[in-house]
């Protein structure tokens, strides 16, 4: 594949119809780095073509379900065998430490392996008991047809993998619109569908803008189903273009994500220095580049300041750089247009009453690096603890009892993640039961598994990915219901 050719048609490489290309940036340099094609509606209608005559008259639809895992399980050990070389490229596409990119392509290689054996498992249709001896009835799922998987730019090839795994595994075919900022590692995984045995027009993908590329994807008339990560605003535009052509919809959006401390999860050093510990992690991995990052700190009142101000101390000493340079802890943002917006979130909620802790500021040089930010006394009538940052900035709110948490917590238009740290294990199940989000962490933060289902609540998102309802995403049901012994009706007498 030469650098421009990253559109890849009915199993061949090709540059944009159109000839545009666009400059692939390092985030921690601001020097461009790549140049990928830049697709347009042509483009993507010819991949659209491609996907659909690959579903409707070729084989991967109707290949036995053990093929179709074995090759799964082959992308699967072709990661492991390429991932250095992927993790390395994730890496500097997105701005992660070397070892995060490494972690992101174990955790793409335990999705493949995941959809392998859940489809495996699976116990074939379900025979309805019809009450009578004459009816066979069963119902059956099926793959839903061509796939449009559009993906954001924090975690690139996961939020891929989410998508394309359980597709495959359901027998649909695919064109996958990457994240124009952050492409590369999703052009390289659909190298190794291709070396897997993937047959040519199942896998697609267009690299390109938002609009055109992804709005076409989400309107076409011969996609079936949509599935879409990333923001609030994109979401709802994606949504609303499927509207017309009625297909299914599938949104991962954004998250403003609570992290509730009880005073009693630290009244042991042990403890308190696990919730601080954690806090950070929640708040600054990835810089903050996370849905379900843990964004706001709401903490038990009379913990706050000692909590805080050991917060605020590790915080400013987290090592800030880029991603392949040894010892460095957190990368930069993903673009300018990124660091902007948290330098502006910030200022805004400075004027708004916010007290600095930590950070508010870009350290000198190149690259579009912001250092983790802790703003105390926040509230409600911030912009930034009612809106996703998606930056470095973790706020900081308060409470005296534990219904003021739960509605701390909950006050909030999504309800993607959020987090109860606490020494008491019948508050840990009333608060996590009372919580309003998909994912609900009590004495942990971000984990995550591929046999449990993640997805939000509210303006988080519509269905879910990962887990067994991953998988029926990208399925129809349908009753097959046969008479054994068919008979007229006699409804009508003439
Ligand atoms: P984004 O919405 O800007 O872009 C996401 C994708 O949508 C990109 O590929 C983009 O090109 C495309 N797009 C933009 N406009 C479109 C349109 N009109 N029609 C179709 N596609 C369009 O999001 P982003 O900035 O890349 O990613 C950050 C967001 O993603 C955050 O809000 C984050 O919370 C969210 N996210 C959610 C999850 C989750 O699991 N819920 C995971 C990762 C990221």
């Amino acid at each position: 594949m030469s650098a421009q050719k990253t559109i890849h048609v009915g199993g061949e490489w090709r540059a944009a119809a159109s000839g545009a290309v666009r400059e692939i940036i390092d985030p921690a340099d601001a020097d461009v780095f790549a140049v990928v094609a830049e697709g347009g509606a042509e483009d993507t209608d010819a991949a659209v073509a491609a996907a659909r005559s690959a579903f409707d008259t070729g084989k991967w639809p109707r290949t036995p379900t053990p093929e179709r895992a074995a090759l799964l399980r082959r992308v699967a050990g072709l990661l492991e065998r390429d991932r250095e070389r992927i993790g390395a490229l994730e890496s500097r596409d997105a701005g992660k430490t070397l070892e995060e990119g490494r972690v992101d392509v174990d955790c793409v290689r335990d999705a493949f392996l995941y959809f392998a054996d859940l489809v495996m498992n699976e116990s074939g249709g379900r025979v309805v008991d019809a009450g009578s001896d004459d009816i066979h009835s069963v119902v059956v799922h099926e793959p839903v047809g061509v796939c449009a998987l559009i993906t954001p730019w924090n975690y690139p090839l996961l939020q891929a993998s989410w998508k394309i795994a359980p597709a495959l595994a359901a027998g649909n075919t695919f064109v996958i619109k990457p994240s124009e900022l952050t492409p590369l590692t999703t052009v390289a995984l659909i190298d190794l569908l291709t070396e897997a045995g993937l047959p040519p027009g199942v896998a697609n993908i267009v690299t390109g803008a938002g609009d055109p590329v992804g709005a076409r994807l989400a309107e076409h008339p011969d996609v079936d189903l949509v599935s879409f990560t990333g923001g609030l605003v994109s979401g709802t535009k994606v949504m609303r273009a499927a509207a017309d052509t009625v297909k299914k919809v599938a949104l991962e959006l954004g998250g403003k994500n609570p992290n509730v401390v009880f005073a009693d999860a630290c009244s042991t050093d042990e403890g308190f220095d696990t919730a601080v510990d954690q806090a950070l992690n929640a708040a600054f991995i990835h810089s903050g580049q996370v849905c379900s990052a843990g964004s706001r700190l709401i903490v038990e009142e009379p913990l706050r300041e000692r909590f805080v101000a050991e917060l605020a101390r590790r915080a400013g000493k987290i090592r800030i750089g880029r991603g392949s340079d040894e010892g460095v802890e957190c990368g930069p943002l993903v673009s300018r247009q990124q660091l902007a917006r948290t330098e502006e979130f910030v200022e805004t909620a400075l004027k708004e009453g916010a007290v600095l802790r930590a950070g508010g500021e870009r350290p000198d040089g190149p690259g579009y690096f912001y250092r983790p930010t802790v703003l105390d006394q926040c509230h409600r009538g911030m912009r930034v603890v009612r809106e996703e940052v998606f930056g470095p900035v973790l706020t900081v709110e308060t409470f005296r009892t534990e219904d003021e948490a739960i509605a701390l917590a909950n006050d909030t238009e999504y309800g993607l993640a959020g987090a109860v740290w606490t020494a008491d294990p019948g508050r840990a199940r009333r608060v996590a039961g009372r919580m309003r989000h998909g994912t609900v962490w009590i004495n942990d933060f971000h984990p995550y598994l591929p046999q449990a289902e993640w997805g939000g609540f509210g303006k988080s998102g519509i269905g879910r990915e990962l887990g067994p309802a991953g998988l029926a995403e990208y399925r129809e049901t349908k009753h097959i219901y046969q008479n054994l012994a068919p008979r007229p009706v006699r409804w009508f007498a003439g």
